[in-house]
Parts: C-alpha cells; structure tokens; sequence
C-alpha cells in the first residue's frame, strides 16, 4: 500500500514556526496547530474515536473546526462536515445516514445540537468548547504518523435531483490530487496567505485547509462574510488569494468603490455557479484578477480553472483542466461529441471521487470506467475550454448554496393538505435566485401562504424555505405527467423569471 506521512505531523516537523492560522485576534504556528490537533486526538480517543470511525462535525469557521479536521486525521477516523445551515431534521438524518460515532459541535450549534438529538440519538455528541482537553506529551500509540493514500479522509453531502443528499467520499489522495493540481496551476509563494471565508464545511473551504498544511501556507480565517472585512484583509493583511462565489464577489466589489487592490492580491479564485457577464466586465475595469473555476463536492473542489488572461478572450467559460484532470462532453449515449456541441459534462483525475457512501447504485450510475457524469451540461470549445451551461435549469444556486426543487417538493407534498406541488428559483438582487412554490391544495383545505411556511421551516434549511406561494388549481404537466418547472418559470412577474 501507498502510505504517506501525516500531513499536519509532517508540516509541524518541516516547518514548525510557519504561520498556519491567523484570525481577527489570534495566531498559530504550524507547532501549535499540531499541538492542539493532538490534544483534541487524545481527547477524542476517549470518546471510542479510532480508525474508520465517522465525526461529524457542526461548528463555524473557527480555529476549532481546522483543528477538529486534523484531530480526526490523527486518529484514522473519517470527518463528515455538515452544513450549519441545515435544519435540525435534515441535519440528523445526514448524521445517522453515515454512522457518525460522535457529532462534534461549538457553542453557536448548542441549540441546533438539542433539535437533533431529539430527532435521532444513535450518536454521542460533545461540545468542543466546554471540552475538557488532554494534554499531550510523548508520541502517543494513538496518533497515526502515516495514512494509507486511498483511505478516506471526509464524507461530505450533497444534494441531486432526486431523493435524500448522498455522501460523497474523499480520500487523502483526491485532496492531494486536487492541492496539487491546483498549485501547478496557480502557483505558491512564502508571501502567499489564502483567505478562508467561504464554509470549512463545503468542499471550497475544506480545500483551503488542505493546501494550507500540504504547501505550508497561511491561512486567514474569517467567521462570517463581510465585504469590508473581506476587502480589508486583501488592502492591508496581504491576503493575496481568496476563495469566493458570486454573490460575495458582488457585495466585494460594490464596498471597494474607488479603492483598488494591492499589486500583490494575486488570485480571486471564483466558483460554485453562474457568473454574469457584467460582474466579470466590473472586475476587469478595476483590475481584479479573477479565475473562474467549475468544480464539484465529487472533485475535491476545482477541476477547471480560467487563469485571468482568457478572461476577455473566453468570458464566460470555466477554463481548462487542471494538469492531471480530463474533461470530455457526452451525448446521452456516453459517446464523445464534437466541439461546440452541448452535451453532460464528465471529469476523471486523481481529485476525483470513487463513490458515494453505501450508495452502490448511485456510485455506478454516476462513475463509469473513472469518469465521472457530473449532471451538469456544457460544450467544449476548439481550443478546449469549457462554458457550463445554466441548462440544469432545476438547479437553484442561491448565495452559493445549490436547491433542488426536488427536496422542497417532496416536503410540501408531505403536508395532509396539499395535492400536488412545484418548485422553481426566482431572480433575487441579494441571492441571485430565491425558491417559490406553486402548490394545488386538496379539496376544501383551508391553509395559508404563513402555514405553509411554517411547515417547510421546520423541514428545511431556511435558505430552502420557498420566499412565496403561488395558489393553482392544476400544475401544468407533460403527457406523461412529468411536472413541467419550465411552464412554472412564466408564470413568475417577468423581472423576476
Ligand atoms: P456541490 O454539489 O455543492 O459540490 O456543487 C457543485 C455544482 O455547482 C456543480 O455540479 C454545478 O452545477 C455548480 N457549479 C460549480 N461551478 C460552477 C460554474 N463555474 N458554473 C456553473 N455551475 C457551477
Ligand atoms: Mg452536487
Ligand atoms: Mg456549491
């Protein structure tokens, strides 16, 4: 088997006084980071945590969470980062669906953390910040020192078109492969700080964890987005990259006004859904180097990047692979389509996932001979770059967190009074899109717009909750009875559609 050293162990050793950390009022060394990381091992073991064992993990963008991702990497176990952003019931049959041993949370879940051990209870749960910490001394029989290649390192949820979120399963070698893959493209520097404000609990800022340890980067950590202090931490504490999505980049780019950039901000590494034309034309006039990028929980993170001297040229697109990464454009046969031509969208590279967790059939359906069908439609260019498609039009991206449709309808059709249901995105300033729901109730039901509302508030994240109602009589359907989302798009005010 292919063993590596352990990443944070083998850090601490190279380069223990690197700046690893810095947040508004703290800073760590690479030495201190592992020092913490092994206390909280320690810590951890005492709970039963030992290899293969899931921690799922519910706190904020906190030095904790770094250290709970590499605590658990200590002890072989397999982290499983859950969206904060979840309901109570949402977020405990993610917990149970992967076996986690122990829900690791902060104070700001102690709430949430109660909801959740009311719906499901086959867990232990422990409060990070209340914690009683060991203290390490000598190496521990504990601490792993190694870790097979191929082990998996997070399990981290996502959502499709259909049914409940799947757990797709990350392997150290994939967050090598994609820490690597993304530094023969962009580079690394000593004077190079990686900001991290988008969530430690999506695959984007996870991703920043990992090159942090692998490249010995600093990494600044920001709680919550705020665009000032966004912009601030680019003018005056040498950030020189940043990881953000649209709706971030928008708000960043309206508080900057007339000031500009620093020469030394060299990366605004743009992801996670559409970007629109004339944001990138803004970016351009005041001189902000963007790279936009296409990427999947199932990738690790990015597989194609647009470096920003394609931006005027090739406005639009997401770029070209990554060196070790492949893309190709599938007709619904599988069969490889000329350039130019539309088609799924299927990436293979050492960033790729092998599958998603007890999820035998979803894993064949969706990787066939290492490729894997993403679901997301685009064409390839002659030279090769690749323009995502907004055709998966069911997909609500809303301030960087994707919707499905799927999920919300079948929560709504859970509800005694109501017959049939319909879910699309509408155009939103602040979110880019925001969901509604068009929904027929049964005969002589009495409910109300507020009802509805609170029903889905207690199923849902309230990202998910739908912002209206629409009342019908019928949901326009296709002969076969196939709900047509489409039809329901025009039927929104058309600033909005
Ligand atoms: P996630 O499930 O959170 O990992 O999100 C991955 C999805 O985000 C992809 O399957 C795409 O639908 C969408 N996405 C990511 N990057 C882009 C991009 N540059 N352009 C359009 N959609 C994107
Ligand atoms: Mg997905
Ligand atoms: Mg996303």
């Amino acid at each position: 088997e292919n063993m590596i050293p352990l990443w944070l162990k083998q850090r601490a050793f190279l380069t223990p006084n690197r700046l690893a950390i810095e947040t508004e009022s703290r800073a760590l060394t690479f030495q201190e980071l592992d020092e913490s990381a092994r206390a909280l091992a320690l810590t951890l073991a005492t709970y039963g945590i030992t290899s293969d064992m899931k921690v799922a993990l519910l706190q904020d963008n906190t030095v904790e969470m770094i250290t709970s991702y590499h605590a658990i990497s200590y002890l072989g176990a397999i982290a499983v980062p859950l969206n904060t952003r979840l309901s109570a019931r949402e977020l405990a049959w993610q917990v149970s669906d992967c076996e986690a041993a122990l829900l690791l949370y902060d104070n700001a879940h102690q709430e949430k953390v109660n909801s959740i051990v009311l719906e499901r209870s086959s867990f232990q749960v422990c409060n990070i910040n209340t914690l009683d910490q060991l203290v390490v001394g000598e190496e521990h029989h504990y601490l792993k020192a190694e870790m097979r290649s191929d082990a998996p390192h997070t399990i981290i949820y996502t959502s499709g078109t259909t049914g409940h979120p799947k757990g797709v399963l990350l392997t150290y070698a994939n967050h090598w492969g994609s820490a690597i893959g993304s530094v023969l493209n962009l580079g690394c520097t000593l004077e190079d700080k990686w900001l991290a404000v988008v969530p430690l609990f999506h695959v984007s800022g996870l991703s920043i964890i990992m090159r942090s340890v692998i490249y010995g980067m600093p990494l600044r950590l920001h709680r919550h987005f705020d665009a000032k202090a966004v912009n601030e931490a680019i003018i005056h504490h040498k950030v020189t990259m940043v990881s953000v999505v649209t709706a971030m980049l928008t708000k960043m780019v309206e508080e900057l006004g007339d000031q500009r950039y620093p020469e030394t901000f060299r990366c605004m590494l743009l992801g996670g859904g559409p970007v629109p034309e004339p944001l990138l034309k803004v970016c351009l006039d005041k001189n902000i180097p963007v790279y936009q990028t296409y990427g999947l929980s199932e990738t690790a993170s990015q597989i194609v990047t647009l470096s920003p001297e394609h931006m005027i040229t090739k406005t639009g697109s997401a770029g070209k692979p990554l060196f070790s990464a492949q893309v190709k454009i599938v007709d619904e046969h599988g069969d490889r389509v000329a350039a130019n031509q539309a088609g799924e969208i299927v990436v293979k590279g050492p960033n790729v996932t092998s599958g998603y967790y007890k999820r035998e059939e979803a894993t064949q359906q969706a990787i066939k001979n290492q490729w894997l069908h993403t679901g997301d439609m685009g064409y390839l260019d002659e030279e090769g770059f690749l323009f995502v498609l907004d055709r998966r039009k069911d997909l609500i991206v809303s301030g960087g967190e994707n919707i499905y449709p799927a999920e919300i309808e079948s929560v709504l059709l859970s509800h005694p009074e109501v017959e049939e249901a319909g879910v699309v995105g509408m155009k939103d300033e602040k979110w880019g899109r925001v969901p509604v729901a068009f929904v027929k109730l049964k005969n002589k039901a009495k409910i109300t717009e507020t009802d509805l509302q609170m029903f889905c508030r207690d199923a849902l994240a309230k990202y998910k909750v739908p912002t209206r109602f629409y009342f019908m009589d019928s949901l326009p359907r296709n002969a076969s009875g196939k709900l047509l989302r489409r039809e329901l798009v025009k039927r929104l005010p058309s600033d909005f559609q």
